[in-house]
């Protein structure tokens, strides 16, 4: 898992970017939030989790597959997480956010593309 982890940050980073690059400005905001989203755009009132495949189970991904041993640990794991993530994903939309996912394998120029569309066409 190490290589998984060592990797965390970079997706992040490239979000970062492209965010800042459209203009999108973010503040730390995002800490007191549910589920302390990676990005908090208050303007559009947007929160943006950058997702783990693996750990997040991003459905139909090749990195979303099941370690072969302590299969029982890692299903219990993962199921867990979603239902956290679903959890959070609630209480920041009542609390009348909008939420956008982008999966790691997802963190590209065309899937950066569609983030800055999705929240530019987005409610105010
Ligand atoms: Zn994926």
């Amino acid at each position: 898992m190490s290589g998984i982890r060592a990797r965390h940050t970079r997706p992040e980073l490239a979000v970062k970017k492209a965010l800042s690059q459209a203009g999108f400005r973010y503040g730390q905001q995002s800490k007191k939030l549910p589920g302390r989203p990676d990005f908090a755009l208050s303007r559009v009132r947007c929160a943006i989790f950058v997702h783990g495949c693996f750990w997040h189970r991003h459905p139909g991904c090749k990195y979303a597959y099941t370690p072969k041993s302590n299969v029982k640990f890692w299903l219990d794991k993962f199921d867990a997480n979603l239902r956290r993530d679903k959890a959070v994903r609630k209480a920041l939309r009542s609390a009348g956010w909008r939420v956008l996912t982008i999966w790691e394998c997802r963190v590209n120029e065309r899937g950066l593309a569609r983030l800055i569309r999705s929240l530019k066409g987005g409610p105010k």
